[in-house]
C-alpha cells in the first residue's frame, strides 16, 4: 500500500466529555486533519463505542459525572483489546499535580490543561494519527505475511513456490523480516541460527547490507545480544508456537517488537517492528511534561514528584536525612532589561550548570521559577552537608561570567528545609523553603537560612496584619499620641511629636508592629497622609486655643515611601492650606538612613520643603552613616540623637558621640533634640553638653489627645479672655 493511499484513510479519534460545547470545539478543531471525531458524553458511552471502532487516540475529560476520566481509562487499560489505545487527558484540574500522576498511572500518555493552545492540541493529535496509520499499514503487511507463512508451513516445497511472492512482499514491507535456519537444532540458542533470508527493512534495522548478513549466524551479527531475546526465540523454536516480544536492543539502540514463527522444520521467521520512533515520541512528551526546556533541568512538577518520593523514603527509613534547597538569584531581573533576553537565558543556563556541578548524581536539581532553582539532596550524613552544599553553590555562582563584554557576578539567596520534616504534601515543604529563602534575601543576598517554624508564624502574622491594615483606615482605627519635647535649659515646652497607634479592640498596637508591613505593602502612603492631616489639624486647633511659644512645633514622622511620592510637596502645601497651620509650626521627621540612601536627590526635595516654610529634622541620628559633605548641603533644622546613645551615656564612646553630634550640629547651625531621656542624670548630662531639647519618659510618655490638652493648659495657657474665642 502506498503512502498516498494511507494518507487517504480517515482515522477515528474518540473524544469523551460531558460538556457538549467542549465536544463541539474539539470537532471544529480537528475536522480539517482528515480525522473522524467520534464523541461520547460519558465514560459508559465511551466504553460502548470502543468495540465498534479502531481508535487512534482518546481525548478524555477528567471531571465527568458518573464515571470520571481516570476510572474510564483504567477500564480501557484493563481490556486486552483496547489497552494499547493512547489516552490524552484534557483537564482543567491538572495544576493539582496529584491528578497528573494519577493520570499517568491510569495510562495517560499525556495531558492537556484547559484552556489549551489549539496548535498544541493539533500537533499532539497529529503524532498519534501518524503512528496509527503506520500501525494499520504494519498490520496489513503482517496479515499478508502471516498468510504466506501459513502457506510455507503446509509444505517445504511451498517455500520455493511462493518465494517470488514472498520476495516482492519483502521489499515493500515496513517490518524487518529474517528467516533463520538451525540444522536439526530447534533447542539451540539464537546466536547459532543462520540467516537464510532478509528483507530491506531488516537490513536497515541491522544497519548492514544483505551481503554481509546472509549466511552469518545471529551470534556473529549481534555478538552482544541481550539474553532475553535468545530465550524468547528458543522458546518459539522449541514449542513451534508463534509469539511476540517487545524490548530494547542495546546493540542496535532500538526498541523492537519481534514476532517469531516456525514456518517449517529447523526454521524460524522473525518479523521485527521498529518502535524506536514511537518510544522517542513518548519520551519527548515525557520531557515536555517534566523538563525545563531552557536549562534541561527537571521542572517544578518533576521536582515535587521527587520530593514526594524523598519524603516517603524518610517515612519508611529510620534516620533518613535529606534537605531541600530553594535558591533565588539575587539581582537577576535587571539582566533581561539591560542585556536582553538572550543574555538572560544564557545566564540561566550557566547558573543551572554550576548548580548541577555541585549536586551529586542522586540529587535532583530543578528550575522552579524564572530565576528560582530547587535542589533535593538525598542520603545526607548530617545536616551540615546541606549548608556546605549551599555555600559551595554560592561560591560557584560567584565566579565571573563573561556576557557581551560584561563581567557578571551572581549570588543566590538560599532557603533550606532539613528532612525528616512533618509535611503532608511536598508543596508545603517547598513553600517553607521559599519562606526561608525570603528571610535569607532580606539579609542582603548571598545568604543561607534554614527554615524554622517561627518563620511561618511570622509570615502568617504578616498576612493577617496586612489584611486588617487594609480595613483599619476605613474603620478609623488609627490614633495619634503626642509626646512633649522640652527645652533643656529652661524646662519649657518646645513642641510635640505625633506618634501613631493602631487601636485593635481594646489594645493599642505600637507602630513598630505594623509600620514595616504598611511600608512593604505601600499602605503607609494613605496611613501617613492621615497622620499628617490629623497632626496638623490638631496643632492648628492648639494654636487657636493656647499661647504657643514662638518656637513651638509639631513633629510628624514621614516614611521612605511617603517621602518618595512625586507629589509630596503639593500634598504638604494642601494639608497646610486646609488645616490653616502656619508652615513653620510643622516639623517633618525623616530618618538618617532614608536621607543617606540617595542624598543627591534628597537635597532637591529638602529645598522645596524649606521653600514651603516647613522645618525638617533628621531622626534616629547616629545610626546611619551620614556624610558630613552632604549634611552641610542639606537645608535642615534639627538633628535628633538616637535613643541608643542617650540610654547609655555612662559608656565613654556614647558620651563622645553625643558630644561630637552636638558640636557638629552647632557648627552647621542646627539644633539638637535628644530622644529617650529616662533619668535626671541623662537630662543633666545633655543639658551640660548644650543639647537644646529633650524628649523621653522622664518628662512624659506619648499622651492621648486629652492628656496633651491638659499639659498645654498648664504650660501655655492663654492670657486674658476665655480659651477658644
Ligand atoms: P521615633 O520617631 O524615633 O519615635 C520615638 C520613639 O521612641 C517612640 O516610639 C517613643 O514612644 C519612644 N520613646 C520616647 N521616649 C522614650 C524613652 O524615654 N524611652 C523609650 N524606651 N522609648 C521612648 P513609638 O511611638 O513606639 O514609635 C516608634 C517609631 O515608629 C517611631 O520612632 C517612628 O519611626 C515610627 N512612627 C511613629 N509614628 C509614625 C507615623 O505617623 N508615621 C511613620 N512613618 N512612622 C511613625
Ligand atoms: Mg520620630
Ligand atoms: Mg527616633
Amino acid at each position: 500500500m502506498s503512502k498516498a493511499e494511507l494518507a487517504l484513510d480517515a482515522v477515528d479519534i474518540l473524544a469523551v466529555d460531558d460538556e457538549p460545547v467542549n465536544l463541539l470545539l474539539l470537532s471544529g478543531l480537528l475536522r480539517r486533519q482528515g480525522i473522524n471525531l467520534v464523541t461520547a458524553r460519558s465514560g459508559f458511552e465511551a466504553l460502548k463505542l470502543l468495540p465498534r471502532h479502531d481508535f487512534a487516540l482518546i481525548l478524555m475529560d477528567v471531571m465527568m459525572p458518573g464515571m470520571d476520566g481516570f476510572t474510564t481509562a483504567e477500564r480501557i487499560r484493563a481490556d486486552e483489546a483496547t489497552r494499547h489505545i493512547p489516552i490524552i487527558f484534557v483537564t482543567a484540574i491538572s495544576k493539582e499535580q496529584r491528578h497528573v500522576f494519577k493520570g499517568y498511572e491510569a495510562g495517560a500518555v499525556d495531558y492537556l490543561i484547559k484552556p489549551f493552545e489549539h496548535d498544541i492540541l493539533k500537533s499532539k493529535v497529529q503524532v498519534f494519527v501518524d503512528m496509527h496509520r503506520q500501525r494499520q499499514a504494519l498490520q496489513r503487511t503482517g496479515a499478508a505475511l502471516e498468510q504466506t507463512v501459513a502457506e510455507l508451513r503446509t509444505s517445504a516445497l511451498a517455500l520455493t513456490d511462493s518465494r517470488a511472492r514472498f520476495q516482492s512482499l519483502f521489499t515493500s514491507m515496513f517490518n524487518g523480516f529474517t528467516l533463520c535456519s538451525g540444522v536439526d537444532a530447534p533447542g539451540r540458542p539464537l546466536d547459532q541460527w543462520r540467516i537464510e533470508e532478509i528483507n530491506p527493512s531488516m537490513e536497515q534495522i541491522l544497519e548492514r547490507p544483505r551481503e554481509e548478513l546472509l549466511g552469518r549466524t545471529m551470534g556473529e551479527v549481534l555478538p552482544d545480544l541481550e539474553g532475553y531475546w535468545s530465550d524468547f526465540a528458543g522458546q518459539v523454536a522449541r514449542s513451534g508456537q508463534p509469539a511476540q516480544f517487545e524490548g530494547y536492543m542495546a546493540e542496535l539502540k532500538r526498541w523492537l517488537r519481534i514476532s517469531a514463527y516456525v514456518p517449517g522444520p529447523n526454521l524460524i521467521a522473525l518479523v521485527a517492528e521498529d518502535l524506536t520512533a514511537r518510544h522517542q515520541a513518548e519520551e519527548t512528551l515525557h520531557e515536555r511534561t517534566f523538563q525545563d526546556p531552557l536549562t534541561g533541568l527537571a521542572n517544578r512538577a518533576l521536582f515535587l514528584n521527587r520530593l514526594d518520593q524523598a519524603m516517603e523514603r524518610s517515612r519508611r527509613r529510620l534516620n533518613y536525612l535529606y534537605a531541600v534547597l530553594f535558591l533565588d538569584l539575587d539581582s537577576f531581573k535587571p539582566i533581561n532589561s539591560s542585556l536582553g533576553y538572550a543574555a538572560g537565558d544564557q545566564v540561566l543556563r550557566t547558573v543551572a550548570e554550576r548548580i548541577q556541578g555541585v549536586a551529586r548524581g542522586l540529587d535532583t536539581v530543578a528550575r522552579c521559577g524564572p530565576d528560582e532553582f530547587g535542589l533535593i539532596l538525598e542520603e545526607l550524613k548530617n545536616s551540615g552537608e546541606a549548608l556546605r552544599a549551599a555555600r559551595r553553590i554560592n561560591k560557584a555562582l560567584a565566579l565571573p561570567l563573561e556576557m557581551n563584554g560584561h563581567q557578571l557576578h551572581f549570588t543566590a539567596s538560599v532557603g533550606v528545609v532539613l528532612g525528616p520534616a512533618d509535611y503532608a504534601q511536598p508543596e508545603e515543604l517547598l513553600q517553607d523553603a521559599g519562606l526561608a529563602m525570603e528571610q535569607a534575601r532580606a539579609l542582603g543576598g548571598g545568604k543561607v537560612k534554614v527554615f524554622k517554624w517561627a518563620m511561618r508564624k511570622r509570615a502568617q502574622y504578616a498576612l493577617t496584619v496586612n489584611q486588617s491594615l487594609h480595613n483599619a483606615l476605613e474603620r478609623k482605627e488609627f490614633r495619634l499620641h503626642y509626646q512633649p519635647i522640652f527645652n533643656l535649659a529652661g524646662n519649657t515646652l518646645a513642641g510635640f511629636e505625633a506618634l501613631i497607634r493602631w487601636q485593635v479592640e481594646d489594645r493599642l498596637v505600637p507602630p513598630n508592629d505594623f509600620i514595616p508591613h504598611a511600608e512593604q505593602t505601600g499602605l503607609i502612603v494613605p496611613i501617613g497622609a492621615w497622620a499628617l492631616m490629623q497632626a496638623c489639624l490638631q496643632a492648628a486647633q492648639w494654636e487657636r486655643d493656647f499661647a504657643l511659644p514662638k518656637q513651638f512645633s509639631i513633629a510628624v514622622n514621614l516614611s521612605a515611601k511617603q517621602f518618595a511620592q512625586p507629589d509630596l510637596v503639593r500634598h504638604l502645601t494642601r494639608v497646610l492650606e486646609e488645616t490653616g497651620l502656619a508652615p513653620e509650626r510643622l516639623k517633618i521627621e525623616i530618618t538618617e538612613t532614608l536621607v543617606m540612601q540617595n542624598p543627591e536627590s534628597m537635597v532637591q526635595k529638602l529645598r522645596s520643603l524649606r521653600e514651603l516654610g516647613a522645618k525638617v529634622s533628621i531622626d534616629d541620628f547616629g545610626t546611619g552613616y551620614s556624610s558630613l559633605a552632604y549634611l552641610q548641603r542639606f537645608p535642615i533644622n534639627t538633628l535628633k540623637v538616637d535613643r541608643s546613645f542617650v540610654s547609655d551615656l555612662d559608656a565613654f564612646e556614647n558620651l563622645v558621640i553625643v558630644r561630637t553630634i552636638v558640636s557638629l550640629a552647632h557648627n552647621l547651625g542646627l539644633d539638637v533634640v535628644a530622644e529617650g531621656i529616662e533619668t535626671e542624670r541623662q537630662r543633666a548630662f545633655l543639658a551640660e553638653l548644650t543639647c537644646e531639647c529633650g524628649q523621653g519618659y522622664l518628662f512624659s510618655r506619648p499622651l492621648p489627645e486629652d492628656r496633651a490638652l491638659e499639659m498645654l493648659g498648664v504650660c501655655c495657657p492663654k492670657q486674658g479672655p476665655a480659651r477658644g474665642d
